[in-house]
């Protein structure tokens, strides 16, 4: 903590929005990012909680204390931010989270919600300092492939790209099993890529991951349903294990007052 009166002295700020008639042209992100100077003062308003309550989602206590579910190091880094020690801040956050790029864009940040400032202020802006944390990284060259150094000779199949299987692959393959990854669909991230839009997620975030994911060693198969193109058995008996990671791709209806209006679609 190293400023122990930020949080007294600096009000919650955030990145503007893009101009709207800019927006109105593209379907580009909708935020602008802010000067390294803002994002260390905000920072400052981290008081470095004895008990941290942002990073606390996935506990005994959970649901009941709801942070971050993969329990990032929150404090950790935003001092480390204050500090300007960017590249630590990119090793903590990468402890806990295998694709803050895509965490620090979408998701809705229980960690903010939780933050203790937000009892009498506006909670700490913690989403951002992600995003700035990890496309600091990466501007840098600080994010590059990192094989293993050793493989186990053990095979993995994962069956579906989403989040899910993307991070499943990503944690195995670094154990040192060697991956092979089953898409369906013709581009790998499931709804990172055909789901949410591009305004909250550029595909090329999700394309530059995938990337070093393949240089990695992970082997991507596109275009291929399993159950359809290649059974079930097959893949049990050709990989020592299987993860299912295929999502719900069932639409959720909503029986509501006007569901029947003319141009109500399903998004999935
Ligand atoms: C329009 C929309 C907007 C969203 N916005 C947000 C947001 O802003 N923030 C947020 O946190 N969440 C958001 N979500 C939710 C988020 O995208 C999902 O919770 C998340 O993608 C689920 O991850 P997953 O890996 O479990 O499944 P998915 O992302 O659904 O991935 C499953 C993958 O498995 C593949 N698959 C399925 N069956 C097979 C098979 N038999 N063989 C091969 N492949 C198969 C599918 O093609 C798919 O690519 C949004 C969802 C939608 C639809
Ligand atoms: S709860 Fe808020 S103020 Fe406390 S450590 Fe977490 S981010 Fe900082």
């Amino acid at each position: 903590m190293g400023n122990p009166t930020g949080f007294i002295d600096v009000a919650r700020q955030l990145p503007e929005d893009r101009d709207a008639k800019e927006r109105l042209i593209d379907w580009q992100e909708v935020h602008e990012h802010m000067s390294e100077a803002d994002i260390k003062e905000q920072a400052s308003r981290c008081m470095d909680c004895g008990v941290p309550f942002c990073m606390s989602g996935k506990s005994q206590y959970a649901p009941a204390v709801a942070g971050c579910p993969v329990n990032n190091l929150i404090p950790e880094w935003n001092d480390l931010i204050y500090r300007g020690r960017w590249k630590e801040a990119l090793l903590r956050l990468h402890k806990t989270n295998n694709f803050p790029e895509f965490t620090g864009r979408v998701c809705p940040a229980p960690c903010e919600g939780s933050c203790v400032l937000g009892i009498n202020a506006d909670p700490v802006t913690i989403k951002h300092h992600e995003v700035s944390i990890i496309e600091r990284g990466f501007a840098e060259g600080w994010v590059v492939a990192n094989p293993p150094k050793q493989r186990t000779g053990q095979t993995v199949a994962v069956i579906g790209s989403g989040p899910a299987g993307l991070a499943a692959a990503a944690q195995l393959n670094s154990a040192g099993h060697l991956v092979t990854l089953y898409e369906r669909a013709d581009r790998i991230g499931g709804l990172l890529m055909y789901g949410i839009p591009n305004m909250k997620l550029q595909k090329e975030v999700v394309e530059r991951r995938v990337q070093i994911m393949a240089e990695e060693g992970i082997n991507f198969v596109t275009h291929t349903e399993v159950g359809k193109d290649i059974s079930m058995q097959r893949l049990a008996d050709e990989f020592d294990s299987v993860v299912i990671a295929t999502g719900a791709t069932v639409p959720r209806d909503l029986p509501v007052l006007g569901r029947n209006a003319k141009g109500v679609h399903f998004a999935m």
